[in-house]
């Protein structure tokens, strides 16, 4: 999908990715060409890119304005569904696998932005996870000892630093990090177009709707 004529807004969806790229009307040569210019485009055309390829990157609407541009821009290892659930549907070998890849791509995301410069207001700090009032502590305490088997930094608490929940139960994940998207991948893409790579934008805005 491409976001970009979407009803909801986020507060990244202003800032330009790429402004100038024109729709591919010709024939063009690479050795990869990479449907998709969001997170996971951009960054595949950046590693490719700085590893000697020739790297086209092709979207259908504008550039970087997928799902990237609004998503609520926190980075963690922490699985949506919990480690308990991947656990128990996946085995402790793969959730840990899943884990490791995580945290490495939060890694790279912070090392490209300090050796490429990007202002995009990385930043680490702590991750955490409450339950609505009533919920079953244990389910805490289930993705507690789950997340610990995959190796990751956890501590139970109680208490987040909001207003109102300072006797909810919570985990607390250390080092988990935050950026602005878009600021992201308009870094990327000049890095990118540096190295050589070009980009094709559609001109028909699809929506979902
Ligand atoms: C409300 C919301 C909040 C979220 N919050 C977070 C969060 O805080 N942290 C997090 O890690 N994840 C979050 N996510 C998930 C995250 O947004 C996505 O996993 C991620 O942005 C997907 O990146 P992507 O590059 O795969 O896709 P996209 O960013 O959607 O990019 C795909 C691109 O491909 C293009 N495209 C698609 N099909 C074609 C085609 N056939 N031909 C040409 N181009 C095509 C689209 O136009 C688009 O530009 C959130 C998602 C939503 C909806």
């Amino acid at each position: 999908m491409n976001a970009s004529s979407e009803h909801s807004t986020s507060l990244w969806m202003e800032t330009t990715v790429l402004d100038d790229a024109p729709t591919l009307d010709k024939e063009e040569q690479a050795d990869v060409a990479i449907v998709g210019s969001g997170i996971a485009g951009m960054s595949v055309a950046y590693e490719l890119a700085k590893a000697g390829k020739n790297v086209v990157v092709l979207d259908r609407g504008p550039i970087g304005k997928g799902m990237t541009a609004r998503t609520t821009a926190h980075l963690t290892a922490q699985c949506d569904d919990g480690f308990a659930q991947m656990i128990s549907r996946r085995g402790e070998d793969l959730s840990k696998t899943w884990y490791e890849s995580q945290s490495a791509g939060i890694d790279r995301i912070e090392a490209n932005q300090q050796e490429l410069g990007i202002a995009c207001d990385f930043r680490r700090l702590d991750g955490h996870l409450f339950y609505a009032a009533g919920t079953d502590t244990e389910i805490l305490g289930r993705e507690f000892e789950a997340t610990k088997k995959v190796g990751m930094p956890i501590h139970r608490e109680t208490g987040v630093p909001f207003a109102g929940q300072a006797k909810s139960s919570s985990l607390r994940y250390p080092n988990q990090a935050t950026f602005h998207p878009l600021k992201y991948l308009a870094g990327l893409a000049s890095a990118i177009r540096k190295a050589g790579g070009r980009f094709y934008a559609g001109k028909t805005r699809t929506t979902s709707r």
